[in-house]
């Protein structure tokens, strides 16, 4: 008997979350595609966020749901607009790793009022990006709480 409260048990095992153990497949587009198939590609993935990537594959933006929606009102032609010129770029992207612990990228989603965050990698000269973790990864380790998996 160890004399923890279930409390101090429970706050235990989330902060043992690591977000490896939970990030999914992260969908990205080259800074080069337009808008109109950055958004066809939102649908055809089924994701809120696309993460933009350079020639290099290094992370360089990312969009969101909103983003494109503003992009699309009053214009004409989403085909000619590339989404470099929309999309929220380095260095104000919010990134995680994969040894970080979840609960600590949940605060960093609320503090930034912000859907979902890459997971990288560091190279020589930017980020790969490798991961995804957002509102829905962090429901689902909720979720996982309550199963008695671990
Ligand atoms: P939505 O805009 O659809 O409500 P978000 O709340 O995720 O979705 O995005 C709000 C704004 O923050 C958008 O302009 C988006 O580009 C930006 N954003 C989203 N994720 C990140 C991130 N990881 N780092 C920096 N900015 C981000």
């Amino acid at each position: 008997f160890t004399g923890k409260t279930g409390s101090e048990l429970l706050t235990e095992k989330i902060k043992q979350f690591k977000v490896y153990e939970y990030q999914s497949i992260p969908i990205v587009v080259k800074e080069s595609v337009s808008v109109y198939e950055a958004i066809s590609t939102m649908f055809l993935e089924d994701v809120g966020t696309l993460f933009v990537v350079d020639d290099k594959s290094h992370l360089c933006g990312v969009l969101s749901r909103k983003d494109l929606l503003r992009a699309t009102i009053g214009q004409k032609d989403l085909n000619q607009i590339p989404v470099h010129i929309i999309m929220t770029r380095m260095p104000n992207i919010t990134i995680c790793r994969k040894e970080d612990l979840l609960i600590d990228v949940a605060k960093i989603l609320i503090e930034k009022q912000i859907d979902g965050v890459p997971v990288v990698k560091d190279t020589q000269d930017g980020f790969e990006v490798i991961g995804r973790v957002t509102k829905t990864t962090i429901t689902k380790a909720f979720v996982e709480l309550t199963m008695d998996k671990r």
